[in-house]
C-alpha cells in the first residue's frame, strides 16, 4: 500500500529526533560521532537545504512572471497587491497584539533565576526611503543571484505584464514560460520526494544538540511562546478563513502539513517556499495568478510566528528587568514588530536579530537576547511552521474572494497527493 509523504516526512521526523536524542544521550565511540553526526547527518540535511533554495528564485521568477501576464489581461494587479499586502499587515499585527495580551497574562519573565547572557548588537530601524528604493532592482540578475526575493518579485511582475502587452512576441515567450512552469513544479515533487530522508537528517543533528537545561530554565517563556503560536495557528487562522471565505478550516490546515513540517524541519520559510507553492496551488486549489504572487511575497515579508516571538520575548525582557511598559510602549512595540517581520529575511534565526530593532523602540536593553537565545533554536522552528501557515491562509482568502479558488481541489483529500510505493 502506497504510503502518502505526510506519513512519511512524520517517520522521518520521529526517527531522526530519537536517534538524535540516543547520540546526545549515550555519544558514539569518536569516530563513530565524527562520521554519523558531522558527515552523514548535516551533509544529508545541508543538500537537502540547498536543493530547496536550489529551485527558490527560478521558481518565483517563472511562476509569478505566467501569474502576472495572466493578471495583466484582467486588470486586478493593483486591486490583488492591494488586498494582500493589506492582509498580511492585518495578521501581523493580530499576532503580536495576542502575544502582547498572552505574555501580560502569564509573566514569563516573572521569578526567573540567573540565565547566561550573551552579548548582542542593536540593529538600527532601516532608513524607510532607502528600504523603499530598495525594493526596485537595478540589475535583476544581481537581484536573482543576490536571492533579493522583492526585486525578483517586482521584476517578474513587470515581466508579466509586458509579456502581456507584447501582444504575438509575448504570446509565444508566455508559452515557454508556462511550460517552464510546469516542468519546474515536477521538479519540486521530484524534490519532495526526498524530504523524509531530508527531514531525518536534520532532526539528527537537531537532537543530537539541542539543550534540555535551558529550556527547563526558561520554561514559561518557552510555553507562553509555544502556546500563543498554536492558539494563532489553531484559533486565529481559522476563524479568519471562516469569516472571509467560509471555507472548512480543517481542511486548510490538513492540506498544509507538508509545507508546516519542511518549516519545522528547516526554519526557513524561504527554504520552504517552493513546498508551500506547490501546495496551494496543487493541494489547496489557489490558482497561479494569485499563488505566485502572494506567497513569495508572504514568504518574504509575512512572518506571524516570528512576531509573536518578538512580542513574549518583548514582555518576557522588560519584567526580567524590571521596566514597565506603558500603552504607548505596547501599540510602539505592535507597529515595529509588525514592520520587523517585513525586514526579517525567510532563514534560520533571524527574528531574533530583528527583535534588536523592537527592543530599541521601547529603550528595553538589548542584552536581554542574550537571556532568549538558548531555546530559540526550537522556538523559531514552530514559528516558521506558523509563519507559511500565514501565507497560506492569505493566498487562499484573497483567491477566494477574487474567484481564483477551485472548489473542486479544496475539497478533494486526493488533489496534488504525492504518493510513494
Ligand atoms: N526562521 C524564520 C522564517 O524563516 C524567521 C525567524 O523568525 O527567524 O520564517
Amino acid at each position: 500500500m502506497p504510503m502518502n509523504l505526510t506519513n512519511r516526512i512524520l517517520i522521518g521526523m520521529a526517527l531522526g529526533l530519537v536517534v538524535g536524542f540516543a547520540i546526545q544521550g549515550f555519544p558514539l565511540p569518536d569516530f563513530f560521532q565524527t562520521f554519523f553526526v558531522e558527515t552523514v547527518a548535516r551533509g544529508g540535511g545541508d543538500i537537502f537545504l540547498r536543493l530547496l533554495r536550489m529551485m527558490v528564485v527560478p521558481l518565483v521568477l517563472v511562476s509569478l512572471t505566467c501569474g502576472a501576464a495572466s493578471l495583466g489581461a484582467t486588470g486586478k494587479v493593483g486591486r490583488l497587491g492591494g488586498k494582500t499586502i493589506g492582509l498580511y499587515l492585518m495578521t501581523t499585527a493580530i499576532a503580536v497584539s495576542l502575544a502582547l495580551g498572552m505574555a501580560l497574562i502569564i509573566d514569563p519573565g516573572l521569578g526567573v533565576g540567573e540565565v547566561a547572557g550573551a552579548t548582542y548588537e542593536a540593529r538600527e530601524a532601516p532608513d524607510i526611503v532607502e528600504t523603499i528604493v530598495k525594493i526596485f532592482p537595478a540589475n535583476p540578475v544581481q537581484a536573482m543571484a543576490d536571492g533579493q526575493m522583492l526585486q525578483v518579485i517586482v521584476f517578474a511582475v513587470l515581466l508579466g505584464l509586458a509579456l502581456n502587452a507584447a501582444g504575438e512576441a509575448g504570446g509565444r515567450v508566455r508559452s515557454f514560460f508556462d511550460d517552464l512552469n510546469e516542468i519546474f513544479m515536477k521538479l519540486i515533487t521530484m524534490v519532495i520526494h526526498v524530504t523524509p530522508y531530508g527531514v531525518f537528517c536534520l532532526m539528527v543533528t537537531l537532537g543530537s544538540r539541542v539543550g534540555f537545561a535551558e529550556i527547563a530554565k526558561l520554561g514559561v517563556y518557552f510555553f507562553t511562546v509555544a502556546f500563543t503560536l498554536v492558539m494563532h495557528l489553531t484559533l486565529v487562522y481559522p476563524t479568519l478563513l471562516k469569516v472571509f471565505t467560509g471555507l472548512n478550516p480543517l481542511t486548510y490546515l490538513r492540506k498544509m502539513r507538508e509545507p508546516m513540517l519542511v518549516a519545522f524541519s528547516t526554519s526557513s520559510s524561504g527554504a520552504t517556499l517552493p513546498v508551500t507553492l506547490r501546495t496551494v496551488e496543487k493541494r489547496v486549489g489557489v490558482s497561479n495568478n494569485v499563488a505566485s504572487f502572494a506567497v513569495p511575497l508572504g514568504a518574504t515579508i509575512n512572518m506571524d510566528g516570528t512576531a509573536i516571538m518578538q512580542g513574549v520575548a518583548t514582555v518576557f525582557i522588560a519584567q526580567f528587568y524590571g521596566i514597565a511598559l506603558g500603552v504607548d510602549d505596547f501599540l510602539l512595540v505592535i507597529l515595529t514588530a509588525t514592520m520587523a517581520s517585513i525586514g526579517t529575511a525567510a532563514v534560520p534565526g533571524v527574528g531574533l536579530i530583528m527583535l534588536t530593532m523592537v527592543l530599541d523602540q521601547v529603550g528595553l536593553p538589548i542584552e536581554g537576547i542574550g537571556l532568549i537565545i538558548g531555546v530559540d533554536r526550537l522556538l523559531d522552528m514552530m514559528r516558521t511552521a506558523v509563519n507559511v501557515t500565514g501565507d497560506g491562509m492569505v493566498a487562499t482568502t484573497v483567491a477566494a474572494s477574487e474567484n481564483e479558488l477551485d472548489k473542486s481541489v479544496f475539497e478533494d483529500p486526493e488533489a496534488g497527493r504525492v504518493y510513494e510505493n
